[in-house]
């Protein structure tokens, strides 16, 4: 179970990227989404993206402690991982974790500097790549390499509408007549 936890933003001026890093988070094979600091509206848009597209998260919540969420975290036994581009290299990091099978992980993106007691808690600090760039990227980036691409083409519970691939063009179907299909045809 995988958690990502973004801590630092910024309600005034990241209200864009925290919103793509809970959809990342979605898309990319977590099962919870918590923002530190509350922003009711940023866990809205992520609880109308699951209505439309399917259900991917079992948690959408925000905490103003992030520190106490992670300590509590860790004393129930997870484990935490925090993204940074001063950690160890990815691959490493992933091999580790995978040896240690984790019940439970968090992932712990930030927005700005980073207080140095989250690089403490961590159990592993990860870089991917050892240049600044993007939480989004990051967390992509990591969590594809932890699924092995095998997340992406997952199918939600619940969706109202769904994406067939296609060469070219937009192919979008309503996904309950789909499904009702389905039933049907099974019968
Ligand atoms: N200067 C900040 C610091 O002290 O960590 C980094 C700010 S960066 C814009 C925001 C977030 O993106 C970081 O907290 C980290 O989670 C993630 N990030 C950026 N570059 C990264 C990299 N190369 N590897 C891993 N995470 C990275």
């Amino acid at each position: 179970k995988i958690y990502v936890l973004r801590i630092g933003h910024r309600p005034e001026r990241d209200k864009r990227i925290t919103t793509h890093v809970g959809l990342t988070a979605r898309a990319f094979g977590a099962k919870g989404f918590i923002l530190a600091p509350c922003d009711e509206k940023i866990l809205e848009k992520l609880k109308s993206v699951e209505r439309r597209w399917g259900r991917f998260l079992e948690i959408i919540e925000c905490t103003n402690s992030p520190l106490g969420y992670v300590r509590r975290w860790k004393k129930e036994g997870g484990k935490v991982v925090h993204l940074t581009m001063y950690g160890m290299k990815v691959d490493d990091a992933i091999d580790e974790i995978k040896k240690s099978n984790p019940q439970r992980l968090l992932i712990i993106v930030g927005a700005e500097k980073v207080p140095w007691e989250y690089y403490e808690h961590a159990d592993w600090n990860v870089s991917v790549g050892n240049q600044p760039h993007s939480e989004v990227a990051a967390l992509a980036v990591f969590l594809d390499r932890l699924f092995e691409g095998k997340e992406l083409y997952r199918e939600p519970e619940g969706a109202q509408i769904k994406i067939l691939p296609s060469r070219r063009g937009k192919e979008v179907v309503d996904a309950a007549e789909e499904s009702r299909g389905t039933e049907e045809g099974t019968l």
